[in-house]
């Protein structure tokens, strides 16, 4: 546990890290080789009253933001990144709808997700704007009280298992730049989910294509005004997801750590009887490990600190610390694999699991790309699109 976090996120922590080594770790080899979306670490999550971390506290959900999301989806990703990435995107579009709640929106959505009832997720990319996610082709046309939508979203985190999905779309009539989000309930009339996900890594986190094919939504499901969705993109969809995400890589790098721990703790040749604890080049290598991982919660946490409180410069922090945890994830796992030696490489290891699942990291939207532009970008004063 750590300390140095605010009491009541302690707690979460406690109970969120408890769960992940008692109910999620368990399953978390079969999740990745039968690609299973996790449903019992979302029931375990939501039994806990985990599923309202970003809802407000007066309607039933914990209230935490940009600290409290990175802290739990890196405990969770210690156990198994899927689940994290599953319950990430849920908190991600949690947030979404709670930043300008309509009273029906508070009623139908948030105090379900807060009594553990309800998953919603993210469904923003596409295959024509791919890492652009910013600007989507997704028609809406408004039909009397009803919004009617027309596209086809490209991977789309517990898509085919949420209640709900967060869709954008772009209005025939609007500005350039312009979209709307809207909350689509799941099984509506021509909602067709497309390949299952049978991805490299993060295999039960069912990214699934979605084909919207003159889907009707009550216009009560609007999120904001129509065209402020840019807005939702910088102040809430891009630092609560690049939160979410760059937990999930600190708990991968975390993981991995662990591995490489464990194997230099436990292997002892037979023929000298050395431990791999003794070589020297493997202590100092497993203190560079534990530096570069360090560093990188201590850059993540300041920028969840900084968004939390809107400190001005929060926005450097916040795009380049995804980055610097896929960055960390990616090589921690490498070189538990080289530490663990044959025995890693061998089977479907834990290692190899979490090597495949961190690269993930750097092409999810904003992917590192993107990310390293707009941090420069901000520091020097430009707009960042
Ligand atoms: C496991 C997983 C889960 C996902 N879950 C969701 C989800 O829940 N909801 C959702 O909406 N999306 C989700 N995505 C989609 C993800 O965000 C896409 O991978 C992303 O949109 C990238 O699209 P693309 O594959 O078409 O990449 P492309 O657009 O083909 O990009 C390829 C590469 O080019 C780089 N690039 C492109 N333009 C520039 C530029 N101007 N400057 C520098 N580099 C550039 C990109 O950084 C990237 O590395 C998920 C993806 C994965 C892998």
């Amino acid at each position: 546990m750590d300390h140095l976090l605010p009491v009541q996120l302690v707690e979460l922590q406690s109970i969120a890290t408890d769960l992940a080594e008692n109910r999620i770790a368990p399953l978390a080899a079969e999740v990745d080789a039968e690609c299973r979306w996790p449903a019992d670490s979302m029931q375990a999550l939501a039994e806990a009253g985990l599923l309202g971390l970003q809802v407000p506290v007066e309607l039933g959900g914990r209230g935490q933001g940009l600290l409290g999301l990175c802290v739990l989806t890196e405990s969770i990703a210690r156990a198994c990144p899927s689940s994290a990435l599953c319950y990430g995107m849920h908190c991600v579009a949690t947030a979404v709808i709670a930043a300008k709640a309509t009273e029906h929106q508070r009623e139908h959505y948030l105090r379900e997700i807060a009594a553990g009832r309800h998953i919603t997720t993210l469904a923003l990319s596409e295959q024509g704007t791919g890492a652009h996610f910013y600007l989507p082709e997704t028609r809406l046309d408004a039909d009397g009280d009803e919004f009617v939508i027309d596209g086809t979203k490209q991977f789309v985190t517990n898509g085919g298992h949420a209640d709900s999905y967060v869709v954008s779309t772009v209005a025939a009539d609007a500005e350039a730049g312009d979209f709307s989000c809207l909350i689509v309930d799941k099984d509506g009339a021509g909602m067709h989910w497309l390949d299952a996900w049978d991805g490299f890594g993060m295999r039960g986190n069912s990214s699934r294509p979605l084909r919207l094919e003159q889907v009707r939504v009550p216009a009560r499901n609007l999120l904001g005004e129509p065209g402020d969705q840019v807005w939702y993109v910088f102040e809430v969809v891009a630092p609560f997801f690049l939160m979410a995400m760059a937990g999930t890589y600190l708990g991968i790098a975390q993981a991995a750590l662990d591995e490489a721990g464990l194997h230099l703790h436990s292997r002892r040749y037979s023929h000298s009887g050395e431990s791999l604890r003794d070589v020297e080049t493997l202590q100092v290598r497993y203190g560079e490990l534990w530096t570069d991982l360090v560093k990188t919660r201590a850059l993540v946490r300041e920028a969840a600190r900084r968004g939390d409180a809107a400190h001005p410069e929060a926005l450097p922090y916040i795009l380049a610390c995804k980055t610097e945890a896929a960055e960390t994830a990616v090589r921690l796992a490498n070189e538990a694999m080289s530490i663990c030696g044959g025995a890693a490489y061998r089977d479907n290891s834990r290692v190899s699991r979490l090597l495949r699942d961190a690269r993930a990291g750097h092409v999810m939207t904003p992917t590192t790309g993107l990310l390293k532009l707009w941090t420069g970008r901000s520091l020097l004063g430009l707009p960042l699109l």
